[in-house]
């Protein structure tokens, strides 16, 4: 239902003539009999996948399809499309988890990072000889899940920093921020990162680091895909923990609610702490981790939900144990959790293996999630302008709507934990919120969705809270470079650098506007 005529076009051409010729039309003619051509794709099912993403909202078809055998494939595309002289479009599909068309290329080539994940070498576990710690060396398509499981269960370690939902590669979550409950206190999943190879847009390979042509380093991380490839990433590791003491607790009050979760990143204690809103369409229970209350305490906090106007908050934190502090944990426990002010009576505690807590999300990819489509909001909130989100977007506009059907998370970030050198944007202050408005609706409600998206957007402007988005998407120029604001002539000059052709990314429209 939401495919745009041209798409249908498309097709329509490729299943009358069969395989188009795969390269765009601008390319010297000498060109097509490269080695690569024969990894280029454009029948019917690989454009589909490539022209469909999470969010069913964007349907762009490009012209074909790289499944690159090697990094040399991804140099020799980058390389052919800078030598044309009108370049294509080249765009990365990490694991299509994009809301609005981001890692798609319309009439250039998408490149199917899937097609050099999975392997032996995708994740290597290595020692630094000087400063003994652990870390991992990553393909940038590889998936969070088979990190977390090849770390964990070969080497008994694991990354710090994780996102909710683990079927999500590195390099698309580099591209963005990769955030989650442990944000607060390791930063986001780019604060994370010691070293990576990018292919640039010039289609020259480079290991950059913040001593090592760091400049391309900080560009990447959070980049949105604009300066290059991210084909490896060295991440992080700890040792793992082995169990999860999880904790849920309640609160009919959003200052209460607020300040309990501010306390939380202030402290030493929590590993992880993620806030959301509770509604009677947005209910305990949901995908997030959908076994987490039993029926009796979903029943309670339900009955709780209709006395309190059909909204509630509630924070989920979780400490990390082993066998060596098994015996401290609950104790420690209840000492993160004095003087918190949560309802009475409402704090559930769960005690699992890690791997359930941290895999809590399960896999996502359904096939009936291709018949609806998710025009989700994500944005950075500043913490001094947090009362009146609240009652502008929280209760005025989400809560008088009230159809909000999936989760609507809403939790603090400590700023000092983003390096401000990084591509990506926070607000400027020390703390600031990320609310995520995880919509899943049907074609014919997507009209309501957008429109109370853009009223919450509206609202914050005419109110003077300065936003960021999360996920960005704008339409103009002029919203790219307020969305950037002082980092924009930097963002620019690196464009220039890195991918002074603009081949890169076209699917995040970023410098595809004069205006
Ligand atoms: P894609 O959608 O394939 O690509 C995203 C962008 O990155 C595109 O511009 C693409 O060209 C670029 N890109 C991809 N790979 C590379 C690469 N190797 N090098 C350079 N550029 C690249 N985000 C969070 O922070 N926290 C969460 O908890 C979280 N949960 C989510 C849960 C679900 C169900 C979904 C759908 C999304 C979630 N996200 C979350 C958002 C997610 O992090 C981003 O959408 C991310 O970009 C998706 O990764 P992907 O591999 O699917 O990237």
């Amino acid at each position: 239902p939401f495919l745009p005529l041209f798409t249908i076009l498309t097709y329509l051409l490729i299943s009358i003539h069969g395989e188009l010729n795969p390269w765009p039309p601008s390319i010297p003619t000498h060109i097509p009999s490269t080695p690569i051509s024969t990894r280029l794709h454009n029948d019917l099912s690989s454009l589909k996948t490539a022209s469909t993403d999470y969010g069913n909202l964007v349907h762009e078809p490009p012209l074909s399809v790289l499944r690159p055998s090697s990094i040399d494939d991804l140099v020799d595309l980058v390389r052919i499309s800078n030598n044309c002289s009108t370049p294509f479009p080249i765009s990365v599909r990490g694991h299509g988890h994009s809301v609005r068309g981001q890692a798609m290329a319309p009439g250039g080539v998408v490149v199917d990072m899937s097609a050099l994940a999975g392997g032996e070498e995708g994740v290597r576990v290595s020692r630094d000889p000087v400063l003994g710690f652990y870390y991992a060396d990553v393909g940038g398509g590889e998936l969070w899940m088979d990190v977390l499981r090849r770390t964990t269960e070969e080497h008994g370690l694991a990354p710090v920093s994780w996102t909710d939902y683990l079927y999500l590669t590195v390099g698309g979550t580099l591209s963005n921020g990769g955030v989650s409950g442990q944000s607060f206190l390791h930063g986001p999943q780019i604060s994370n990162v010691l070293e990576m190879d990018v292919v640039t847009g010039k289609g020259e390979l480079i290991t950059c680091s913040h001593q090592m042509n760091s400049e391309l380093f900080f560009a990447v991380l959070g980049g949105l895909g604009q300066f290059g490839i991210i084909v490896r990433a060295r991440i992080v590791l700890d040792k793992a923990p082995t169990r999860a003491k999880w904790v849920r607790m309640i609160y009919n009050d959003f200052s209460k609610f607020t300040r309990d979760q501010e306390h939380l990143i202030s402290i030493k204690g929590a590993n992880y702490v993620e806030g959301s809103l509770l509604t009677d369409k947005s209910p305990p229970n949901n995908w997030r981790s959908s076994s987490f209350y039993s029926s009796p305490n979903q029943s309670k906090i339900v009955t709780l939900l209709k006395n309190n106007q059909g909204i509630l908050y509630s924070i989920e934190l979780v400490k990390y144990y082993d066998d060596r502090t098994a015996h401290t944990i609950d104790q420690e426990i209840e000492m993160i959790i004095e003087n918190l002010s949560f309802v009475g009576g409402f704090i559930f505690k769960r005690d699992v293996p890690i791997m359930d807590f941290l895999a809590r999300v399960g896999n996502l990819e359904k096939p009936e999630a291709e018949a609806v489509a998710h025009p989700w909001l994500n944005l950075f909130v500043p913490r001094s302008k947090v009362a009146e989100f609240n009652t502008g977007v929280l209760m005025n506009i989400i809560g008088r709507h009230n159809q909000t059907t999936g989760p609507i998370l809403f939790y603090p970030f400590n700023r000092n934990k983003w390096d401000d050198r990084m591509s990506a944007v926070t607000p400027d202050e020390d703390i600031f919120y990320t609310l995520g408005l995880l919509h899943t609706c049907e074609p014919h409600e997507l009209g309501y969705f957008e429109d109370q998206n853009n009223e919450i957007i509206k609202f914050c402007e005419e109110a003077g809270i300065e936003i960021k988005q999360y996920l960005p998407h704008y339409k103009s120029r002029r919203d790219w470079m307020k969305h950037f604001g002082r980092k924009w002539k930097t963002f620019e000059e690196r464009k220039m650098k890195f991918d002074p052709r603009m081949i890169l990314s076209k699917g995040q429209n970023i410098f595809n506007h004069v205006t």
